[in-house]
C-alpha cells in the first residue's frame, strides 16, 4: 500500500471519521488506530504479587519487555458502578480468576495466590483506587526474570500484577458495528490455543483489527481455518435467524467467553429463545436476522452489516435490544435472580 492511500484515514462505516495515526507510520501519539484515547491520568496503586505499589513505582527492567509478554496471559474483567445502590459490582470475578488459572495452567504456570487471595486482591486495590464508577480491570500473570521466553519453563510461579482504569460502560445505548470477514485465519489450538487468554495470541486479533480499519470497517470476523466463523477479532458471535440463537461451538477456535455463557443464560432462561451451538457458515451471517458481538470489553453490540450485506434492517433488532437491557440489569446486581455473578465492592 502506498503512502498517500495510509495517509487518508479509512472512513468508518458508522459515518465518523476515523483521526488515529498509527496506521500511517507515524509515531504512536497514545490514540489507537480508531481515534480511541488511551485513558488520561493513572490510578494511584496496583496491586504486585501480593503487594500495593505506587504506580510510578512499579517499574520492570527494560530487558524484561519482549520476554516476558511471550509467557503472558490476562484477564479483561469489568465492574460495574450503580448509582442507585452506589455499589461497584465486579462481574463474574470467579469465572474470570478460574479462566485466569486455566490460562496459566497451559502456560505451566503456577500461581502463588488462590482464588480466595486474587479475589481479596481486587478489592482491596478497587477501594485503594477508590473506584466509584465503572472499571476495567486487568490481572496478568508472566514469568519474570528475563528468562528469554522461549526457554522451556515448567510449572513455576508467575508474577502477577492487577491494574484498574475507568471503562464507562456502553449498555445504556444501541450500537451498531459494521464488519468485514477477515481474510485471517484464526489461530488453532495445536498452533497457539485460544482458549487461553495469552497476550501473544492478540497478535492474531490485531492483524484482523488492522485489516478492517485499513478497509472502513469497525470490527473484523475470523474463519477459523476449517472456513467456519470463529469469532471477532476480541469478542464472541452469535446469529439470530428464525428465532433461534445460533453460536459456534468452543472447538470453532474461540475464546471460552464469560459474556457468551451469561448471555446464552439470559437469551434461553429470560427470553425462552433456543440457543444453538454449531459451526457457521460465512454466508450465514449475511442472511441472519440479526448478528450480535458481545464480550467484557464490546459488551453486547449488533451488527449493522457483514461484507456490506446489511444485516436485517442494518439496526439494532429486537432480540440484541431486550438482551442488552437483561444484561444490563445483570451487571448492575438488579437481577436478584443472579446476584452470584455480581461481587460487590463496597
Ligand atoms: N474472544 C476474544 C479473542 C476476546 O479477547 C474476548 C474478550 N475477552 C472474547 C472473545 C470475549 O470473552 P469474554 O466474554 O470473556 O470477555
Amino acid at each position: 500500500m502506498t503512502e498517500q492511500k495510509l495517509d487518508r484515514q479509512p472512513k468508518s462505516t458508522t459515518g465518523k471519521t476515523t483521526t488515529g495515526k498509527t496506521a500511517t507510520g507515524k509515531p504512536a501519539t497514545g490514540k489507537t488506530a480508531t481515534g480511541k484515547s488511551r485513558p488520561e491520568g493513572n490510578p494511584k496503586f496496583l496491586w504486585r504479587s501480593g503487594e500495593m505499589v505506587e504506580w510510578d513505582k512499579a517499574t520492570v527492567h527494560l530487558s524484561d519487555l519482549a520476554w516476558s509478554a511471550i509467557s503472558a496471559v490476562f484477564e479483561g474483567v469489568r465492574a460495574y458502578w450503580n448509582p442507585e445502590s452506589e455499589q461497584l459490582y465486579i462481574f463474574h470475578l470467579d469465572a474470570h480468576l478460574k479462566r485466569l488459572f486455566q490460562s496459566m495452567k497451559i502456560m505451566r504456570m503456577t500461581s502463588a495466590f488462590s482464588k480466595d487471595e486474587l479475589t481479596a486482591a481486587f478489592l482491596q486495590l478497587l477501594k485503594a483506587n477508590e473506584c466509584k464508577g465503572d472499571t476495567y480491570i486487568q490481572p496478568l500473570a508472566y514469568f519474570g526474570g528475563g528468562v528469554p521466553g522461549y526457554m522451556a519453563m515448567l510449572e513455576q510461579p508467575g508474577e502477577i500484577v492487577i491494574t484498574t482504569r475507568a471503562a464507562a460502560s456502553g449498555l445504556d445505548e444501541a450500537k451498531v458495528v459494521h464488519c468485514n470477514v477477515s481474510s485471517w485465519s484464526r489461530i488453532t489450538d495445536n498452533v497457539m490455543p485460544p482458549r487461553a487468554k495469552a497476550i501473544t495470541n492478540y497478535q492474531n486479533s490485531r492483524y484482523v483489527s488492522t485489516e478492517s480499519f485499513i478497509n472502513g470497517y469497525d470490527f473484523g470476523i475470523i474463519l477459523n481455518p476449517n472456513g467456519k466463523v470463529s469469532e471477532a477479532a476480541y469478542a464472541c458471535i452469535f446469529l439470530i435467524r428464525d428465532g433461534v440463537a445460533i453460536t459456534p461451538p468452543l472447538s470453532a477456535g474461540i475464546l471460552e467467553s464469560i459474556t457468551r455463557e451469561a448471555l446464552k443464560d439470559l437469551l434461553n432462561k429470560e427470553m425462552d429463545i433456543q440457543v444453538i451451538e454449531r459451526d457457521v457458515d460465512r454466508t450465514e451471517l449475511y442472511l441472519a436476522d440479526e448478528v450480535f458481538i458481545c464480550g467484557t470489553a464490546v459488551e453486547l453490540q449488533s451488527v449493522g452489516s457483514v461484507d456490506r450485506y446489511k444485516v436485517g434492517d442494518g439496526e439494532q433488532g429486537p432480540v440484541v435490544g431486550r438482551l442488552r437491557e437483561l444484561f444490563r440489569d445483570v451487571v448492575l446486581g438488579n437481577d436478584l435472580t443472579r446476584s452470584e455473578w455480581c461481587t460487590p465492592v463496597y
